[in-house]
């Protein structure tokens, strides 16, 4: 008999049962095995892993969260959430993460961009950190240990799992992660709660067939990329793939249209504003270009910010002559090169996954969740953390502090109960 077979016939009774060990799971689960002794604590998970996403989080790194320190600003990251988690990030943010990493030994850098990694670089480092908070404290861990259904048999849950055994436990949290399929909620939606319907969300455009991607591994550091179908803009840098579009201002519009994308399908208009400038301004300046009758290899390229290959593709695009001079070539033209630069159009039809980083939008809806406690509406004891919640925010650590955020705030309710 295997040691987690021996654990659970040994064992069918929690004080706590946490579903899930991920991110969530696990930081919950430690919080409160750390502040009551006296309550036992299983993690269950389907899997025969822990923490496998942590460990391949941020290329291997873990992008832990992000140094914004300000609620108010910081849900501006999140599109499903939004509002919900500005009381949770006031009672437990960033800068709360921060120490309690390096509260147990684990210091966390800031990158130029915001992101937050540990020191070692190395996600190993936090799965480490969070397994020996959780084992020190006496969590107990069953693998191979998949939840079917849930049930509420008078003041205790009852938990049946995949091969029929039953558990039983006082406080159930339910930290399962982001299922991409609505069947997948089933167990949970037998139990009166409702689910806003699962869609992928950072993902990057596929522009099949489209001459822009000879310009495979061109970037920018600052476009603008809208979606005009569906009012969606976003800003950052934009790199071109080989087989669409991707980078930052890519996975924000990705996120922000997560649903809207879904509806039609992944086939949307795409514009693209190389140079995050105002058309206006970029014919000023190629008017001066002329007025000043510079060359076509210095000009004003520095000043717009366009890389060279672009800048000739550019060129083609708004049919400019080369062999003519500068000064030579007819306002009109120049328009419809910053036209080019400014408002380039394309058309989107699918999408690849990120693999550095893919969430899923929807979930447990939040109006049936206590955002002080994560408690369930419905059901006493019962507590969702993570993304199985219907929050989720464009790359950057953000998805990783709502699933601290949340596992805290559940911890809190568990362990002052
Ligand atoms: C490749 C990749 C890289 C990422 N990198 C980053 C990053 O750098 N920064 C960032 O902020 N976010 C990142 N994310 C997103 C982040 O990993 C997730 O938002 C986060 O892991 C969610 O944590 P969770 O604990 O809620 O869910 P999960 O980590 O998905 O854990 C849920 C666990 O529950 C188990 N489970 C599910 N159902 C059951 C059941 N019925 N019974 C028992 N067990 C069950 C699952 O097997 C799983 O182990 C990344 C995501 C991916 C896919």
């Amino acid at each position: 008999m295997s040691k987690i077979d021996a654990l659970k016939k040994n064992q069918s009774t929690y004080d706590v049962v946490v579903i899930g060990a991920g991110a969530a799971g696990f930081f919950c689960a430690g919080n409160i095995a750390e502040n009551r002794p006296d309550l036992s604590v299983a993690i269950l998970e389907k899997s025969n892993k822990i923490l496998s996403k942590v460990l391949v989080s941020g290329g291997g790194r873990c992008n832990v969260t992000h140094a914004c320190f300000e609620p108010k600003e910081l849900v501006q990251f999140y599109p499903r959430g939004k509002r919900e988690l500005l009381g949770p990030f006031t009672r437990f943010g960033p800068s709360d993460t921060i120490s309690w990493f390096e509260d147990r030994g684990v210091a966390l850098k800031v990158e130029d961009d915001g992101r937050m990694f540990p020191e070692t670089d190395n996600s190993q480092t936090i799965a480490n950190c969070l397994q020996h908070t959780a084992f020190s404290s006496g969590v107990q861990l069953l693998l191979n240990t998949e939840v079917v259904a849930l049930d509420r048999k008078n003041d205790r849950f009852e938990l049946t799992l995949r091969d029929g055994e039953k558990l039983h436990a006082r406080f159930v949290v339910v930290a399962a992660g982001g299922y991409p399929k609505a069947t997948q909620f089933a167990w949970l939606t037998a139990i009166g709660h409702h689910i806003t319907e699962p869609v992928p969300s950072l993902f990057t455009f596929n522009i099949p067939g489209h001459r822009i991607l000879e310009l495979m591994g061109v970037s920018v550091p600052h476009a603008t990329v809208t979606l005009p179908e569906h009012d969606i803009i976003t800003q950052g840098p934009l790199l071109v793939t080989h087989w669409g579009l991707s980078g930052p201002a890519a996975l924000k519009a990705s996120s922000a249209g997560a649903r809207k994308l879904s509806q039609c399908g992944y086939h949307c208009k795409v514009q693209v504003n190389w140079v995050n400038m105002a058309s206006n301004t970029v014919v000023e300046k190629l008017l001066k270009a002329k007025r000043n009758n510079e060359s076509w290899q210095s000009g004003p390229w520095q000043d717009i910010g366009l890389p060279k290959r672009l800048r000739e593709f550019m060129l083609q695009e708004s049919g400019v002559d080369r062999y003519q001079r500068w000064a030579d070539v007819p306002d009109k033209v120049l328009e419809s090169l910053a036209t080019c630069i400014t408002e380039y159009e394309l058309e989107a039809k699918g999408k690849t996954t990120f693999k550095e980083e893919f969430v899923t939008c929807g979930g447990i809806d939040l109006k049936e969740v206590n955002m002080k406690t994560m408690e369930s509406r419905f059901h006493p004891h019962l507590y969702f953390c993570g993304e199985i919640l219907d929050i989720d925010a464009v790359t950057g650590g953000f998805n990783f502090q709502a699933a601290w955020t949340t596992a805290w705030h559940t911890a809190q309710a568990i362990i002052s109960n």
